[in-house]
C-alpha cells in the first residue's frame, strides 16, 4: 500500500481550490493499491487557504507563514504527525508526494520568498516520513518509479 498526496488523484485540496491530477498515482488509488491523504486539511487548514511556504531563520529553525505573513507552522506539524500515525496505522513504507510543497515537497522545496524559487530541503510531512522509515518519492519521479 502507498501513501499519495490526495491533489495528485484529483481531490481539489490544493490552497487555491484546485487539484494537480496525475493519472498513474490517480490509478494506484482506484485499483486499491494506495491510500490519498491531504496532510494540511489533517492539520486543519481549509480550501481554499493563503498559499504557504516554508521560512527558515539562521539556526535552522523551519516555520511555515503565509503569504500574508501570518504563522500557521502548527497546522503543518500537526498534519504532518497525522500523517505519519496513519502510515504507521497501516503499514505504508513507501509514499509518492507532491514536489516543493511545504507539506508534502521532498528533496526540493520554495524557499520561503514567494517567488517560484527552490531551494533544497523538505516539506513538514515528507520530512517526518523519511525520518520514520517511509521511502519518499515525488510525482516527478512516478515514471521511472513504475518503469
Ligand atoms: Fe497536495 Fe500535500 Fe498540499 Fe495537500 S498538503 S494540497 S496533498 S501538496
Amino acid at each position: 500500500m502507498y501513501l499519495v498526496s490526495a491533489c495528485l488523484v484529483g481531490i481539489n485540496c490544493r490552497y487555491d481550490g484546485q487539484n494537480t491530477r496525475v493519472i498513474g498515482v490517480e490509478e494506484l488509488v482506484r485499483s486499491g493499491e494506495a491510500i490519498a491523504i491531504c496532510p494540511e486539511l489533517l492539520g486543519g487548514l481549509a480550501v481554499p487557504r493563503d498559499s504557504c511556504e516554508i521560512v527558515e531563520d539562521g539556526d535552522g529553525n523551519a516555520r511555515v507563514v503565509s503569504k500574508e505573513g501570518k504563522d500557521l507552522t502548527t497546522f503543518f506539524e500537526d498534519g504532518a504527525q497525522k500523517t505519519l500515525e496513519i502510515a504507521k496505522t497501516i503499514g505504508i513504507t513507501v509514499a509518492i508526494l507532491k514536489s516543493k510543497s511545504p507539506s508534502c515537497g521532498y528533496g526540493k522545496v520554495y524557499d520561503g520568498t514567494f517567488t517560484r524559487t527552490t531551494r533544497d530541503g523538505n516539506g513538514f510531512t515528507a520530512g517526518l516520513l523519511a525520518a520514520n522509515g517511509v521511502v519518499v518519492y515525488t510525482e516527478e519521479e512516478f515514471d521511472s518509479l513504475f518503469e
